[in-house]
């Protein structure tokens, strides 16, 4: 066995062996150790090896997907070695081979992996969140990204730049990553893989193998880079489903620039699917979403993690948010339909993966049962937008498939298909003519026991039937004496604590007469079964679009919930930039205030070409990150298709949109913050656009307060003058107040905030112009610091600012700077545009460009001069 165990563990590699013995997966040595901590469950021993005691652990079959879960969840992959036959299949080949019985050991394989990114088991996934598998490919400079989700079989391929990876792996998200053994690039956690199996051409064959097709062209137009990635992806998918393939739907290439660019530090920061301290909980979506159905949040989520750039298809969302929101009642209805239906498009992933049960297949003829009818009341609606219109012949089609699982099975069939009892009487007469046999004799056995009874006199004399002996007779052991006799037709099987165990041949003759018809029964139910399985997995495509059209339903209708509940306002989308909010509020924030009972101060933002960038300072805790972030929060939301928590907002499409906030409000990250606040900072000046849309919360408090206000200066510099986004950006340096004077598209603005009496009162309100002063001794207060310490403070801060008035403070001579741009041509002398673009060129290697490299240049020379 050891030696079976240890070749085993060798195929497993890095993962956890669970070594299938009757009802347990056992785990040995090391494997024993780790799982056993993670688990908490009682590390024992388990013979020798090589003179040593074999350290053991084991979890039982029944309950082994809650281990799982806890395992993967702790970042382990498991190796699942299952029996591949059984112990008489053993004793037979034994025989057949010439060795002794008793010497044969039943033959194992790993039948799969179970990895974080390759789950399909419904108790192990999260019904609301998307689980993708990520694989990358690199090929001549450019970054393949395939990706699928193998509950339900979406697969996407993309391509970015190796500087774009990490924005891109962030609006993924995914649980596991593959790359090659060699790969260059981060992540930090990545699952290896054969560098040999990301190669386009084998890509694009099992693509076209799997699909069924001559040419992936239908599907949309790959790069090599895509299909390599693509190849790694469908190789690591065979690899841990030893050959067995999961639900992979026709591959979707998501272009480049088609959706609005947020990295990491700023999803992070938006806290839009999670916050930041983890779990859902407080996040953007938490509050989003009114979704009905696990499929519906998993659309939502991927709606705000990539918002869209093209004004019409915003709109088609948006149309369709506001038909229902223009209808209260069908909505109520349409949701309440949609709450009672199953996830089809997880049950259709796990039946195309082999591990389909017959329950599966009453959630698809229940979900696309439901399907019609949703049709059918959205027929009766008029005035129905375009996406509308386009998702409806999606909801039906199905009739025949519908009418089949129908008859064929029960109603509410087990999950469970070893014990059959899910095929539907009258389905199959044979069938219905075993299950006849079985009942007859079940009857027949009943009767028996009152016979018994009588001819015994024995009144507690039972038949029962149990797992081991099948059916027996079985009377109090003081009664046993008399069945014991030859001729009294009982013969002994068992003799228990207090009763004794007999068999009779009538009794023996109805029981194999159940079995017999019992065992093909199953044989039937379980061909049905293969059978239903094939006609559905042959319209998988057809299944996964029911499935995302009526998702997209419930995204829409949740919408238009939330919209209604909140009485938020449909965006205005356009194609200039400008932003212009008037009342807006923080979606998160005015929720957790109104279980508070208190009120969100509504705040406007106007942001256009002349005034692109806002200044706002006040004092702490007075709602400048608030303010900044529901500006991001509902631009965002509007370029997903949802409504915005405002009373009115237009919004000029932006291509990518920056969340920074200061050093010290992320410590908890516990790196060196400021390192990370300026290389969060550099990404923004490299990557942002003029039509981007930028929030700065405190860039530069990480460090000394002349560092900080330079960098704070310089940067608010560029982004004005050299990027010319919009932008947002919160200070508590006064002095940047001055870069008015020099930058004619900012403009300054506060938190206001009054004392009254003394005490310190933030209004939470935006208002115009520079703050008078900043608070921070009466926030200090307010925080509960001691009054004696407040009123030193309050000495030093007089002297300080005496200090500050003779001498212009640590602003002084800043007035004197040159402005930005002509800062930069000072700084040497000969860099004139010609200069710079003769530079440029000369430095140019024309061959080595690819076309498409050699168009960006041509911008970018044109944006020099
Ligand atoms: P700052 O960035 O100026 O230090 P915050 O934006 O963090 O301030 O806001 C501090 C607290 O003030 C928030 O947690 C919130 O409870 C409250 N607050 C912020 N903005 C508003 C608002 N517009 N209306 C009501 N309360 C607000």
């Amino acid at each position: 066995m050891m030696q079976q165990y240890l070749a085993l563990k060798e195929q497993a590699g890095g993962s956890l062996l669970f070594y299938r013995m009757g009802d347990f997966f056992e785990l040995f040595f090391d494997d024993a150790r780790e799982a056993a901590n993670i688990l908490d469950i009682a590390l024992t021993t388990r013979g020798e090896h090589s003179g040593e005691p074999v350290p053991m652990c084991g979890v039982p079959v029944h309950s082994a997907e809650g281990y799982l879960a806890r395992l993967i969840k702790a970042g382990q992959r498991v190796a699942i070695a299952e029996q591949v036959e059984t112990p008489d299949e053993a004793k037979a080949r034994a025989k057949a081979e010439g060795k002794p019985s008793s010497k044969v050991l039943v033959q194992r394989d790993i039948v799969r992996f179970v990895t974080a990114g390759t789950l399909t088991e419904e108790a192990l996934l999260n019904p609301r969140r998307a689980n993708l598998l990520a694989s990358l490919a690199e090929v001549r400079g450019q970054v393949g990204v395939a990706s699928c989700d193998i509950s339900t079989g979406a697969m996407v391929l993309e391509e970015c730049a190796p500087d774009m990876l990490g924005a891109a792996l962030a609006r993924i998200g995914a649980t596991e990553i593959v790359v090659p053994e060699d790969w260059p690039h981060g992540p930090d956690e990545v699952t290896f893989h054969t560098r040999g199996d990301f190669a386009s051409d084998a890509g694009s064959d099992r693509l076209k193998a799997i699909h069924g097709v001559a040419t992936l062209d239908g599907f949309g137009d790959f790069s090599r880079t895509m299909m390599a990635a693509a190849g790694g992806l469908i190789a690591y998918l065979d690899h841990v489903g030893r050959g067995s393939l999961p639900l992979l739907l026709p591959p979707v290439v998501r272009a480049s620039a088609s959706g609005m660019e947020m990295d990491e530090a700023t999803r992070a920061s938006l806290e839009i699917l999670e916050t930041q301290r983890g779990g859902r909980s407080g996040s953007l979506i938490a509050t989003l979403d009114r979704c009905t159905t696990g499929a519906g949040s998993r659309l939502l989520a991927e709606d705000l993690a990539a918002p869209l750039l093209q004004e019409s298809a915003i709109n088609d969302r948006l149309d369709l948010v506001e038909f229902w929101r223009a209808r209260p009642i069908e909505r109520s209805d349409l949701r309440e339909t949609l709450r009672a239906l199953p996830d089809i498009g997880r049950a259709l992933g796990r039946i195309v993966a082999g591990r389909g049960s017959p329950r599966d297949l009453g959630q698809i003829r229940d979900g696309l049962a439901e399907a019609v009818r949703i049709h059918e009341s959205i027929l009766c609606e008029t005035d129905r937008p375009r996406l509308l219109d386009a998702l409806l012949p999606a909801l039906t089609g199905h009739g025949a498939l519908i009418d089949h699982l129908d008859r064929a099975l029960v109603e509410a069939p087990p999950t469970e298909r070893a014990n059959g009892g899910f095929i539907a009487d009258g389905y199959d007469a044979s069938l219905d003519e075993l299950r006849e046999i079985s009942g007859n004799a079940r009857r027949a056995i009943a009767a028996m026991e009152a016979k018994y009874r009588d001819q015994t006199g024995i009144a507690s004399l039972k038949i029962k039937h149990n797992g081991v002996l099948g059916y027996f007779i079985e009377v109090p052991s003081r009664h046993a004496d008399a069945l014991m006799e030859a001729e009294s037709g009982f013969t002994h099987r068992q003799t228990m604590k207090g009763a004794v165990r007999f068999n009779s041949l009538s009794l023996h003759e109805e029981a194999s007469r159940i079995s017999e018809a019992g065992g093909r029964a199953v044989a039937a139910e379980e061909a049905h079964f293969e059978e239903l399985i094939g006609e559905v997995a042959a319209v998988r495509e057809a299944i996964a679009r029911t499935a995302s059209a009526l998702a997209r339903i419930d995204v829409a209708t949740g919408n238009a919930e939330r919209a209604a509940e909140g009485d938020w306002t449909r965006p205005e989308i356009t194609g200039d930039s400008a932003i212009a909010i008037k009342g807006g509020r923080h979606p998160v924030v005015e929720a957790a205030l109104a279980k508070e009972g208190d009120r969100f101060v509504a705040n406007d933002c106007s942001l256009s070409s002349d005034d692109r960038l806002w200044l706002i300072g006040g004092p702490n805790m007075g709602g400048k990150s608030t303010f900044l972030r529901q500006n991001a929060l509902i631009v965002l939301m509007a370029q997903s298709g949802c409504f915005v928590p405002a009373d009115s907002a237009t919004i000029g499409i932006v291509d990518r949109l920056f969340s920074r906030v200061g050093a010290s409000d992320n410590l908890a990250r516990g790196r060196s913050t400021f390192m990370v606040e300026m290389v969060e900072t550099a990404a923004i000046l490299a990557q942002a656009s003029e039509r981007s849309f930028v929030i700065l919360d405190e860039v530069g408090r990480g460090t000394s307060t002349y560092d900080g206000l330079a960098l704070a200066w310089a940067v608010v510099e560029a982004v004005h003058s050299r990027i010319a986004c919009r932008c947002l950006f919160a200070t508590h340096y006064h002095e940047l107040a001055r870069l008015a004077e020099s930058c004619e598209a900012l403009s300054l603005h506060h938190v206001r905030a009054r004392e009254w009496k003394g005490d310190l009162v933030l209004l939470h309100e935006l208002a115009q112009g520079p703050a008078d002063r900043s608070y921070g001794l009466a926030v200090a207060k307010l925080a509960g610091v001691p009054d004696a310490v407040v009123k030193r403070a309050s000495q030093v801060l007089a002297k300080l600012e005496e200090a500050r008035t003779e001498t212009g403070g640590i602003a002084a001579g800043l007035g004197e700077l040159p402005l930005f741009a002509a800062s930069m041509q000072q700084s040497d002398p000969e860099a004139t545009p010609e200069r710079k673009l003769a530079d440029r060129l000369s430095q140019t290697d024309i061959d080595a460009l690819s076309p498409r490299e050699a168009l960006e240049l041509l911008y970018d020379l044109k944006r020099e001069i």
